[in-house]
């Protein structure tokens, strides 16, 4: 197996075939390897920029799985990441040379309908959850992809269409079960490894693999009324003006976003769009229906709608809407997503200049309301820092070329500098590019993180 492994440091041996045999034995689920017909399937994530070849991926099954990888890591010196849904744009899910904890197959999601509560394990995906939870007309305020894990989103915070009712995920988080580099099952919650439990809401996935999470839920839908409505780009400026004076006095139960890009040549828009730059508004009502009816109605009047998809829809429609948008393995992505504290005229005519010098007709620019909720959180009540951001930009850069890379990516951080003048610089661990600003992501609460990472983590066993 030599070559194979890239050790952390030079104290360890490298694990033998023996060892990776008896590692094999000891699992549950599956270890595949570099030559197994599935290992490039296995190594595969949702951005198709990412190509890296992990030593070992260790399809967990159970938490003994999942202590076993970690020891068989740690003893080794092999780096450790950890998959969740495999959706996080810098590919951290996946270790070059070393080893992938993938949780895909833990993936069940238990209701208690009475105690409103659900426990969730570590590799569902959000439409795991909503299925579940749905069921019996509840919910966990997540993110508004179904294709999501849970793991990573909630790790990062967890933001979406109820963060403005219910907080965001990780403020509806009662506990969690979390194999530790040691190899140790700990329970994290208020009253059980308060260090612990405060670190993973919010701070990214280095301190442990959680295998399980419980969540408390909430009554929604199972319809719920959902806003989508498609403007011309030339309309922008009466939109986004008219919009920013909506939501100035719109109630918590109102969650929305606004997105620009280009239109595609898809037929349920006018031949003469096509490519043509949109504004696209959109709004989840977390309320009774008739009266999400009303609320949302002057988001589909703030012009002359080009398409109007709104309507009172399944909570579960709602959740892969924008699921077609974004193909696993077939795009190239690069996102970052920052915090603004104002969106002034100058800042929606920068946006607009920008959205028209993106490179990708793919790319868009979203922007959406923070606040309620989630903005009533201290900020070092857990470790998610940026509670009293007014609004969270998303730049995205989609594109099909391997070719195109340097420019897509040149052109998102140029718009990361370009509206630093409307932010106090802080950005969202959800979105991170590449991870080039990892300080900013945490901003007030970096410096405890880095201290729990040194007390759970000092060998950096997870330094995906
Ligand atoms: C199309 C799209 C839509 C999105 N929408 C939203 C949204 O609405 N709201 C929002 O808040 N975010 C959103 N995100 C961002 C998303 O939350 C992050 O990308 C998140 O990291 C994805 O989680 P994952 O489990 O799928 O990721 P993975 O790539 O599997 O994991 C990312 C990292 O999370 C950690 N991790 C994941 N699971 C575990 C676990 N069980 N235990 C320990 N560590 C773990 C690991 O460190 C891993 O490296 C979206 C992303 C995409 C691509």
């Amino acid at each position: 197996m030599k070559g194979v492994f890239t050790m952390s440091t030079t104290r360890y041996a490298p694990p033998t075939s023996a060892d990776v045999l008896r590692l094999k034995a000891a699992l549950s689920g599956r270890l595949i390897q570099p030559g197994d017909a599935d290992y490039d399937r296995a190594r595969a994530v949702w951005n198709g920029m990412i190509d890296r070849r992990p030593a070992l991926i260790a399809r967990c099954q159970c938490v003994t799985d999942v202590i076993e990888t970690v020891n068989f890591a740690r003893e080794h010196g092999l780096a450790v990441s950890v998959r969740g849904g495999g959706h996080n744009v810098a590919g951290s899910a996946i270790v070059e040379d070393g080893v992938v904890i993938d949780l895909s197959e833990m993936a069940n999601v238990y209701v208690d309908p009475v105690a409103r509560i659900a426990r969730v394990e570590g590799g569902a995906r959000l439409r795991d959850v909503d299925r579940a939870t749905q069921r019996y007309g509840l919910v966990v305020p997540a993110g508004v992809v179904s294709d999501t894990g849970i793991g990573g989103l909630t790790l990062g915070g967890g933001t979406g269409w109820l963060s403005r009712k219910y907080g965001l995920t990780i403020d509806n988080l009662i506990s969690a079960s979390v194999v530790t580099a040691d190899g140790r099952l700990l329970k994290a919650s208020a009253t059980e490894n308060p260090d612990l439990f405060w670190g993973i809401r919010g701070g990214g996935g280095g301190l442990g693999v959680v295998t399980s999470f419980e969540f408390r839920l909430h009554p929604l839908g199972p319809e719920v009324m959902a806003g989508a409505v498609f403007y011309r780009g030339e309309d922008a400026p009466d939109v986004l003006r008219r919009y920013r004076q909506y939501i100035a006095s719109a109630p918590d139960e109102v969650g929305s976003l606004v997105s620009q890009g280009r239109f595609p040549a898809d037929e349920m828009f006018p031949a003469e769009l096509h490519g043509q730059r949109f504004v696209f508004v959109a709004a989840c009502y977390a309320g009774e229906t008739g009266e999400g009816e009303r609320i949302v109605q002057p988001l589909r009047e703030l012009a002359e709608p080009v398409l109007d998809l709104s309507g009172v829809i399944p909570f579960t429609t709602l959740q892969s809407f924008w699921d077609e948008e974004y193909p696993a393995g077939e795009l190239r992505y690069y996102w970052r997503a920052m915090y603004l504290d104002d969106l002034d005229d100058a800042a929606f005519d920068r946006l607009v200049r920008l959205i028209d010098e993106a490179p990708s007709p793919l790319a868009t620019l979203d922007f959406g309301q923070m606040g309620g909720a989630a903005g009533r959180v201290g900020v070092h009540e857990t470790a998610y820092a940026h509670r009293d951001a007014a609004y969270m930009l998303y730049v995205e850069a989609n594109w099909a070329d391997p070719q195109d890379d340097a420019a897509n990516i040149a052109w998102a951080k140029r718009v990361v500098t370009e509206m630093q003048a409307f932010s106090d610089g802080g950005q969202a661990p959800s979105f991170p590019g590449f991870f080039e600003e990892r300080e900013k992501l945490f901003g007030a609460n970096y410096r405890r993180l880095q201290e729990l990472k040194a007390r759970f983590d000092p060998a950096n066993l997870f330094r995906s």
